[in-house]
């Protein structure tokens, strides 16, 4: 599979046609979609619709005929767009998001909907409603998550590249876990406008693609204030095209004492080899202290689910999407009885039937460290500890350019090994979440496989809006290694190849 960059070379050289290019794309979709599930659907119709337009019309820009995977929570106007859940099945937004909306202004031409985990809640893309997502290097295996659709759809050349969001680790661990490149970038650099929130002061919409250059040219389209969202950064786009092709040589790499406990043997040997690699390239390595990256997930999950829960308050039934049969227009099967006809019978009904078990516990937990009496001791503590951990990280990121850690603390796990064990699957996110609630921007890439042939990430982290330090950081490691270079064999991707 060309990368996002290969093809809008070639289609702007006039060396490929963007009909033959969506046409495979679209082909290699329905025989690998079936196997692996990263799409929940695709209408080859509308998408094939899409590209005459852009082709009558324009614009012919930065990304022009080139396809792009949108994950589910992304507003794509006029397409279903439901979050991975129920309750949001049948809701067409009548916008798009800005990230959407700067990927059809380059000439890309949006693909939704990648699968993922019900309103990102997950690590494993199992939570979805609409089933889950495989990880195409072993089916038997999860994607990862929250965006695991996108990375695994990238991975299985069923995606050129795609736009995944990252609230705890969602863009990167899946990156990690199917062998591609994810980004979150910094915390206000990319507009949330048209991002169906999580978290709204963790959330963040970021590439995922088949190498760094690609994550570079697809962060440059989408990047940069949005009058629509307060909380982007007025800041400007530097060219990050331009910055890969810059000499990492020089580089200070921070390698901070991280909790041990869990982290898998292969995934620790491969970063000890990444970390030679730096070095050989000219990087320099430097010992940092993140003191309170222990507290990471205790913080976060108390900080997510409070937004969380006020966030999907607004899912009543009445606004968006689905509504539990016995209250839908029209009527369902069964006439309602006067008491059931109420509006809070309609709201509890919907929001009972409507959301799954994990979207339910991030409720009631967000609901419960928000409630009098509690909120001191658990979200205002929080908050606390996020302002000694943003510290943390402005310390260390004063010593070094870049912070070197891993992705996730063990490689793909498998299908239904962590969904019946809420804690133990909050722990794969030990090593993503303190870059969100730091703010700061964090890419995974690869970085080697496991005995067991499951492909291994590792994380660097920069100062807030060094996007392109990171991607220096990023592209020299690429450069040196073939591990991007290397495809999953599951006999219905490699039918597709
Ligand atoms: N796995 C984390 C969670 O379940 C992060 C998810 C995300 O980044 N959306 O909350």
């Amino acid at each position: 599979m060309l990368t996002a960059r290969e093809l809008r070379d070639q289609i702007a050289a006039g060396a490929l046609d963007p009909r033959v290019v969506l046409h495979e794309l679209l082909q290699r979709i329905s025989r690998i979609n079936p196997a692996v599930g990263a799409y929940v659907a695709v209408d080859p119709e509308r998408i094939t619709a899409q590209l005459e337009e852009r082709l009558r019309h324009g614009p012919r820009g930065p990304l022009f005929g080139v396809p792009i995977t949108i994950k589910d929570n992304l507003c794509v106007r006029g397409e279903e767009t439901a979050c991975g859940s129920r309750i949001l099945s049948g809701f067409r937004p009548p916008y798009h998001a800005t990230v959407v909306e700067r990927l059809l202004q380059a000439g890309a031409i949006v693909i939704p909907r990648a699968n993922m985990d019900e309103f990102a809640f997950g690590s494993s893309t199992e939570t979805s409603a609409f089933g889950p997502t495989r990880n195409p290097w072993d089916v038997t295996r999860v994607p990862g998550g929250s965006s695991g659709g996108s990375a695994a759809a990238v991975a299985a050349g069923a995606a050129v590249a795609a736009l995944g969001t990252d609230t705890g680790g969602s863009i990167r661990q899946p990156a990690a876990f199917c062998g591609v490149v994810g980004l979150k970038p910094t915390y206000g650099r990319v507009s949330r406008y048209g991002l169906i929130a999580f978290a709204s002061s963790l959330d963040q919409a970021g590439p995922i693609t088949q190498d760094v250059t690609d994550c570079a040219l697809l962060l440059s389209v989408i990047a940069g204030q949005d009058p629509r969202d307060s909380t982007s950064a007025p800041m400007p786009v530097p060219d990050y095209l331009a910055a890969v092709s810059q000499t990492a040589r020089g580089l200070r790499v921070g390698l901070p004492k991280l909790p041990a406990e869990g982290l898998d043997g292969d995934v620790r040997a491969a970063m000890d080899e990444a970390t030679r690699v730096l070095e050989r390239l000219g990087l320099t390595t430097v010992p940092v202290e993140l003191p309170h990256i222990h507290q990471a997930i205790e913080t976060y999950y108390i900080i997510a689910t409070a937004e969380a829960s006020s966030n999907l308050a607004r899912y009543d039934g009445v606004r968006y999407g689905w509504r539990a049969s016995e209250f839908a227009a029209g009527g369902g099967s069964v006439e309602p009885s006067s008491a059931q006809r109420g509006v809070l019978q309609m709201y509890l009904h919907t929001r009972a039937q409507g959301f799954g078990p994990e979207a339910l516990r991030r409720i009631l937990l967000g609901t419960y460290v928000l409630s009098r009496g509690y909120y001191d001791a658990y979200y205002l503590q929080g908050m606390k500890v996020r302002t000694l951990m943003k510290r943390d990280f402005d310390a260390a990121l004063s010593q070094c350019d870049v912070l070197l850690l891993p992705t996730a603390p063990t490689p793909a796990f498998r299908l239904g090994e962590k969904l019946d064990n809420p804690l133990q699957m909050y722990l794969s996110d030990i090593y993503t979440i303190s870059a969100n609630l730091a703010g700061v921007p964090a890419i995974s890439l690869p970085c080697g496989f496991s005995s067991a042939g499951l492909p291994i990430g590792m994380q660097l982290i920069a100062a807030p809006f060094q996007e392109a330090t990171l991607l220096r950081a990023a592209r020299a490691y690429e450069q040196a290694t073939d591990w991007h270079r290397r495809h999953p064999a599951i006999s219905s991707v490699e039918q597709a190849r």
